[in-house]
């Protein structure tokens, strides 16, 4: 007979506090933060800790070929799929001690109070870390589960450079952690992942708990612009043709339509090239990026469109020449109805402020959830900051959120009496 947890029942947030900082001490930042660059020693020792932790529970660590950690706590049923915690303990060059790692040893503290309450589950649960989330080291960002979830080749994976010029299989050999599993062979009866925000909105309102409903898609659209380098003193203003004019009535018209979207849309540029880029030269040609997001995928395709008809007729206007090419690319990501119902429900139960939110950066999860009904939690953090090694959170918020983990994953897995 299936049982629902009890409200009362709660991880312990003193002990995950505890793994927090005793891995934050892994790989220090110089700012009180971390570096724990993907496939870096300190990489290797932050795995061998958490291998050491989950064996100390009674957990099976499996490692695939792309060094993806897989912890298992058995389940009753041998026929019974396992649900999956998982995030990243990878962290930015200047990155925060939460990142990631809050959603894998959230994800060991749910077991730890598993084991502690005697509590035995029909499918098991498997705690997750995949390697090189961040993508800081190893562009792009998500490799691993990207993978797993067949949207990369690994042989794609192993080739990817760093900075270096190192490969990421060589260095994956390196620090020891090529296992022997075939990369995506297991499936998941439901992915959670519990991370931090990355943004002010849950602080601000002064919720709890983010019941991550969707995962922005994006487009990267680069432009370039060609105009005819003239001087800026001698040339009159009928005979420009100015490049660097079109840009600026693009970056208007880009505000225009994402304003025309709301809610739920953004759009912006990050990075401009302006050539020759010199004080009294019209620049002869500007190269740009368009980044638009939404989690509507009709928003989505509809905002791309637009936005290449009317810089088309901003240019033409202009006599200015310009091409655009797609450089990045996700489709949005809805999450499972079902796990984000659970979600919800265990916040609501459990007593903690909780609203729905959309998650706007990429996450492990947004691959998973190709592959497995998936879902993510997020926790609240000061000031909305991330991939900085001032990033913070409270511990009970770290705690509520790993509650609601904690509720989630066994109504997932079904307590057996
Ligand atoms: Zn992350």
């Amino acid at each position: 007979m299936v049982a629902a947890p009890g409200e009362n029942l709660r991880v312990n947030g003193d002990r995950l506090w505890d793994m927090l900082m005793e891995m934050a001490k892994i790989g220090p930042g110089i700012a009180g933060g971390n570096n724990r660059q993907t496939l870096t020693d300190a990489d290797g020792e932050g795995r061998h800790l958490f291998k050491t932790w989950c064996e100390a529970e009674g957990m099976t660590v499996g490692v695939d070929k792309m060094g993806t950690m897989f912890a298992t706590r058995p389940g009753t049923d041998p026929d019974a799929l396992p649900v999956y915690i998982g995030s990243h303990l990878d962290t930015q060059p200047t990155g925060g001690k939460f990142d990631g790692v809050l959603g894998v040893l959230g994800g060991l503290e749910v077991v730890r109070t598993m084991n502690d309450l005697g509590i035995r589950t029909k499918h098991p649960v498997v705690v997750t870390n995949w390697t090189n989330e961040e993508g800081a080291r190893f562009a792009p960002a998500m490799l691993a589960s990207g993978v797993f979830a067949g949207v990369h080749s690994i042989d794609y994976a192993y080739a990817r450079k760093d900075p270096e010029g190192k490969a990421f299989g060589d260095e994956l050999k390196r620090i020891g952690w090529v296992g022997d599993e075939e990369v995506g062979t297991r499936k998941m009866h439901a992915y959670f992942e519990y991370h931090i925000e990355q943004g002010p909105i849950l602080e601000a309102e002064d919720k709890q708990i983010g019941v991550v409903t969707h995962c922005q898609g994006l487009w990267w659209l680069e432009f370039t612009l060609t105009g005819r380098e003239a001087h800026t003193g001698s040339t009159p203003m009928n005979m420009r043709v100015n490049a660097g004019l079109a840009m600026s009535r693009i970056f208007e018209m880009v505000q225009e339509v994402a304003m025309s979207e709301q809610p739920g849309a953004v759009g912006g540029v990050g990075q401009v090239f302006f050539s020759p880029n010199s004080r009294n030269v019209l620049p002869g040609k500007v190269v740009f990026t368009v980044d638009i997001r939404t989690p509507s995928q009709e928003k989505l395709d509809r905002m791309r469109a637009r936005i290449e008809t009317r810089a088309a007729e901003i240019c033409e206007k202009l006599g200015v020449g310009c091409s655009v090419e797609a450089v990045g690319h996700f489709d949005p990501v809805t999450f499972d109805p079902v796990l984000v119902g659970r979600v919800r429900e265990a916040a609501e139960k459990l007593g903690y402020s909780h609203r729905d939110i959309i998650s706007g950066a990429g996450h492990d999860a947004c691959w998973a959830a190709k592959v497995a009904p998936a879902t993510m939690i997020f926790c609240p953090c000061v000031g909305g900051l991330s991939h900085n090694e001032a990033e913070d959170i409270s511990k009970e918020w770290a705690a509520a959120g790993a509650d609601v983990l904690f509720h989630a994953v066994l109504e997932t897995a079904e307590i057996v009496e």
